[in-house]
Protein backbone atom coordinates (compact mmCIF):
# COMPACT_ATOMS: atom_id res chain seq x y z
CA UNK A 1 0.00 0.00 0.00
CA UNK A 2 1.38 3.20 -0.52
CA UNK A 3 1.10 6.03 2.07
CA UNK A 4 0.65 9.79 1.23
CA UNK A 5 2.31 12.54 2.81
CA UNK A 6 2.18 16.24 3.38
CA UNK A 7 5.56 18.25 4.03
CA UNK A 8 5.53 21.61 5.71
CA UNK A 9 8.58 23.03 7.04
CA UNK A 10 9.83 26.80 8.07
CA UNK A 11 11.07 28.94 10.89
CA UNK A 12 9.72 28.84 14.21
CA UNK A 13 6.46 29.70 15.30
CA UNK A 14 4.96 30.72 11.64
CA UNK A 15 1.91 28.65 11.72
CA UNK A 16 3.20 25.25 10.84
CA UNK A 17 2.05 23.26 13.73
CA UNK A 18 -1.92 24.65 13.35
CA UNK A 19 -1.69 24.20 9.82
CA UNK A 20 -0.80 20.39 9.98
CA UNK A 21 -2.38 19.80 12.69
CA UNK A 22 -5.59 21.12 10.87
CA UNK A 23 -4.82 19.08 7.42
CA UNK A 24 -4.55 15.73 9.61
CA UNK A 25 -7.59 16.25 11.17
CA UNK A 26 -9.34 16.45 7.88
CA UNK A 27 -7.83 14.03 6.05
CA UNK A 28 -7.57 12.04 8.99
CA UNK A 29 -3.68 11.09 8.87
CA UNK A 30 -1.56 10.93 11.52
CA UNK A 31 0.30 14.66 12.49
CA UNK A 32 3.87 14.36 12.85
CA UNK A 33 5.14 17.54 15.11
CA UNK A 34 9.07 16.69 14.48
CA UNK A 35 9.76 19.88 16.87
CA UNK A 36 8.35 18.31 19.42
CA UNK A 37 11.22 15.19 19.09
CA UNK A 38 13.75 17.69 19.30
CA UNK A 39 12.27 19.02 22.19
CA UNK A 40 11.47 16.31 23.91
CA UNK A 41 15.31 14.65 23.56
CA UNK A 42 16.61 18.20 25.04
CA UNK A 43 14.10 17.65 28.19
CA UNK A 44 15.56 14.04 28.26
CA UNK A 45 19.25 15.09 28.18
CA UNK A 46 18.63 17.44 30.39
CA UNK A 47 17.22 15.48 32.97
CA UNK A 48 19.72 13.22 32.88
CA UNK A 49 22.66 15.57 33.12
CA UNK A 50 24.63 14.53 29.87
CA UNK A 51 26.80 17.12 28.51
CA UNK A 52 24.44 18.79 25.84
CA UNK A 53 27.63 19.91 23.69
CA UNK A 54 28.67 16.34 22.95
CA UNK A 55 27.15 14.66 20.03
CA UNK A 56 28.17 11.32 21.50
CA UNK A 57 25.90 12.17 24.47
CA UNK A 58 22.88 11.22 23.09
CA UNK A 59 22.90 7.24 23.05
CA UNK A 60 19.58 7.23 25.57
CA UNK A 61 17.82 7.79 22.25
CA UNK A 62 18.38 4.10 21.04
CA UNK A 63 16.26 3.35 23.96
CA UNK A 64 13.59 6.17 23.59
CA UNK A 65 9.72 5.67 22.49
CA UNK A 66 8.62 7.80 20.63
CA UNK A 67 5.13 7.71 20.54
CA UNK A 68 2.36 10.44 18.70
CA UNK A 69 -1.54 9.76 20.11
CA UNK A 70 -4.41 12.47 19.04
CA UNK A 71 -1.25 14.72 17.80
CA UNK A 72 0.45 15.12 20.94
CA UNK A 73 4.10 13.42 22.03
CA UNK A 74 4.29 10.72 24.15
CA UNK A 75 7.93 9.70 25.28
CA UNK A 76 8.49 6.91 27.51
CA UNK A 77 4.97 7.00 27.92
CA UNK A 78 5.26 10.43 29.45
CA UNK A 79 2.80 13.37 27.65
CA UNK A 80 5.13 15.84 26.18
CA UNK A 81 3.30 18.88 25.19
CA UNK A 82 3.62 20.79 28.29
CA UNK A 83 7.22 19.79 29.38
CA UNK A 84 8.16 20.78 25.94
CA UNK A 85 7.45 24.32 26.38
CA UNK A 86 10.08 25.02 29.28
CA UNK A 87 12.11 27.55 28.82
CA UNK A 88 15.51 25.74 29.14
CA UNK A 89 14.33 23.37 26.30
CA UNK A 90 13.41 26.14 23.91
CA UNK A 91 16.87 27.42 25.27
CA UNK A 92 18.76 24.72 24.65
CA UNK A 93 16.48 22.49 21.83
CA UNK A 94 18.67 23.73 18.76
CA UNK A 95 21.83 22.87 20.03
CA UNK A 96 20.29 19.40 20.36
CA UNK A 97 19.17 19.76 17.29
CA UNK A 98 22.86 20.72 15.64
CA UNK A 99 24.20 17.05 16.48
CA UNK A 100 24.24 14.78 13.79
CA UNK A 101 24.00 11.57 15.33
CA UNK A 102 20.94 12.66 16.95
CA UNK A 103 19.83 14.05 13.78
CA UNK A 104 20.23 10.39 12.13
CA UNK A 105 18.29 8.99 14.66
CA UNK A 106 15.32 10.69 14.84
CA UNK A 107 15.15 11.31 11.05
CA UNK A 108 14.93 7.42 10.69
CA UNK A 109 12.22 7.39 13.41
CA UNK A 110 9.78 9.79 11.29
CA UNK A 111 10.58 8.53 8.18
CA UNK A 112 9.28 4.72 10.08
CA UNK A 113 6.35 6.21 10.98
CA UNK A 114 5.42 7.87 7.20
CA UNK A 115 6.32 4.26 5.79
CA UNK A 116 3.48 2.83 7.79
CA UNK A 117 1.27 5.80 7.81
CA UNK A 118 -0.60 8.48 5.81
CA UNK A 119 1.07 11.79 7.59
CA UNK A 120 1.22 15.49 8.16
CA UNK A 121 4.64 15.95 9.18
CA UNK A 122 5.82 19.52 10.05
CA UNK A 123 9.76 20.39 10.99
CA UNK A 124 12.63 22.29 9.36
CA UNK A 125 13.83 19.14 7.08
CA UNK A 126 10.95 17.33 6.18
CA UNK A 127 11.30 18.32 2.31
CA UNK A 128 14.72 18.32 2.07
CA UNK A 129 15.52 15.72 4.04
CA UNK A 130 12.76 13.42 5.77
CA UNK A 131 10.38 12.99 3.28
CA UNK A 132 12.27 13.60 0.03
CA UNK A 133 9.12 12.45 -1.99
CA UNK A 134 5.97 13.81 0.08
CA UNK A 135 3.10 14.00 -1.97
CA UNK A 136 2.85 18.08 -1.34
CA UNK A 137 5.91 20.40 -0.08
CA UNK A 138 5.01 23.72 1.55
CA UNK A 139 7.45 26.46 3.36
CA UNK A 140 5.81 28.77 5.81
CA UNK A 141 6.82 31.81 7.15
CA UNK A 142 5.58 35.16 8.75
CA UNK A 143 7.00 38.20 10.06
CA UNK A 144 8.93 37.58 13.49
CA UNK A 145 6.12 40.10 15.06
CA UNK A 146 3.18 37.99 14.21
CA UNK A 147 4.85 34.93 14.95
CA UNK A 148 6.22 36.31 18.58
CA UNK A 149 2.28 37.13 19.21
CA UNK A 150 1.13 33.70 17.98
CA UNK A 151 3.19 32.16 19.90
CA UNK A 152 2.25 34.44 23.04
CA UNK A 153 -0.77 32.83 22.80
CA UNK A 154 -0.19 29.44 22.13
CA UNK A 155 1.43 29.73 25.87
CA UNK A 156 -0.85 30.97 27.35
CA UNK A 157 -2.51 27.85 27.54
CA UNK A 158 0.00 26.19 29.19
CA UNK A 159 0.23 28.52 31.55
CA UNK A 160 3.80 29.83 30.44
CA UNK A 161 4.68 33.05 31.39
CA UNK A 162 7.07 34.63 28.87
CA UNK A 163 6.93 38.40 27.41
CA UNK A 164 6.48 39.12 24.06
CA UNK A 165 9.85 40.76 23.61
CA UNK A 166 11.65 37.28 24.99
CA UNK A 167 9.43 34.97 22.12
CA UNK A 168 11.11 37.48 19.89
CA UNK A 169 14.07 36.64 20.56
CA UNK A 170 13.57 33.53 21.35
CA UNK A 171 12.69 32.94 17.68
CA UNK A 172 15.50 35.15 16.10
CA UNK A 173 18.16 33.13 17.64
CA UNK A 174 16.99 29.43 17.15
CA UNK A 175 15.70 30.76 13.35
CA UNK A 176 19.52 31.69 13.23
CA UNK A 177 21.01 28.67 14.70
CA UNK A 178 18.79 26.46 12.60
CA UNK A 179 19.35 27.94 9.14
CA UNK A 180 23.13 28.18 9.56
CA UNK A 181 23.94 24.44 11.11
CA UNK A 182 26.04 22.82 8.64
CA UNK A 183 24.30 19.54 8.96
CA UNK A 184 20.00 19.49 7.41
CA UNK A 185 20.31 23.00 8.15
CA UNK A 186 16.42 24.89 8.19
CA UNK A 187 15.91 25.58 4.36
CA UNK A 188 13.41 25.83 1.29
CA UNK A 189 13.10 22.69 -0.80
CA UNK A 190 13.55 23.16 -4.59
CA UNK A 191 10.05 21.86 -4.87
CA UNK A 192 8.48 23.62 -2.21
CA UNK A 193 5.63 26.18 -2.26
CA UNK A 194 6.11 29.44 -0.45
CA UNK A 195 2.78 30.34 2.09
CA UNK A 196 3.03 33.82 3.61
CA UNK A 197 1.02 33.64 7.00
CA UNK A 198 1.61 37.25 7.93
CA UNK A 199 -0.59 37.90 4.16
CA UNK A 200 -3.13 35.30 4.70
CA UNK A 201 -4.88 33.28 7.64
CA UNK A 202 -4.45 30.05 8.94
CA UNK A 203 -7.65 29.37 7.77
CA UNK A 204 -6.87 30.07 4.05
CA UNK A 205 -3.83 28.29 4.24
CA UNK A 206 -5.44 25.09 5.36
CA UNK A 207 -8.05 25.42 2.47
CA UNK A 208 -5.00 26.06 -0.07
CA UNK A 209 -2.88 23.02 0.90
CA UNK A 210 -5.91 20.56 1.48
CA UNK A 211 -7.36 21.49 -2.03
CA UNK A 212 -3.72 21.13 -4.05
CA UNK A 213 -3.63 17.66 -2.11
CA UNK A 214 -6.83 16.51 -3.13
CA UNK A 215 -6.17 17.54 -7.07
CA UNK A 216 -2.73 15.98 -6.75
CA UNK A 217 -3.96 13.01 -5.32
CA UNK A 218 -6.79 13.11 -8.26
CA UNK A 219 -4.37 13.54 -11.06
CA UNK A 220 -2.75 10.65 -9.71
CA UNK A 221 -5.83 8.84 -10.27
CA UNK A 222 -6.65 9.28 -13.45
CA UNK A 223 -2.94 8.60 -14.64
CA UNK A 224 -3.53 5.18 -13.11
CA UNK A 225 -0.96 5.55 -10.47
O1 LIG B 1 9.03 23.23 15.76
P1 LIG B 1 9.68 23.73 17.04
O2 LIG B 1 9.85 25.22 17.03
O3 LIG B 1 9.04 23.20 18.26
O4 LIG B 1 11.15 23.08 16.97
C1 LIG B 1 12.07 23.26 18.03
C2 LIG B 1 13.50 23.17 17.49
O5 LIG B 1 13.75 21.83 17.04
C3 LIG B 1 13.82 24.05 16.30
O6 LIG B 1 14.17 25.38 16.66
C4 LIG B 1 15.00 23.29 15.67
O7 LIG B 1 16.20 23.59 16.33
C5 LIG B 1 14.66 21.83 15.96
N1 LIG B 1 14.05 21.15 14.81
C6 LIG B 1 14.89 20.67 13.82
N2 LIG B 1 14.38 19.93 12.80
C7 LIG B 1 13.08 19.66 12.72
C8 LIG B 1 12.19 20.16 13.71
C9 LIG B 1 12.72 20.93 14.74
O8 LIG B 1 16.09 20.92 13.85
N3 LIG B 1 12.61 18.88 11.74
Amino acid sequence: MKYHSIAIDGPAASGKSTVAKELAKKLDYIYIDTGAMYRATTYKALSIGVDLSNPYAYSFLDTTEFVFKFGELFMDGVNMTVLNRRKEVSDNVSLVASHVPVRNKLVMLQQNIAKQNNVVMDGRDIGTVVLKNADVKYFMVASVEVRAERRLEELKKYGTNFTLHELMDDIKRRDDYDSSREYNPLKQANDAILIDTSEISIKEAVALIYNKFKSKLKGESYNGN
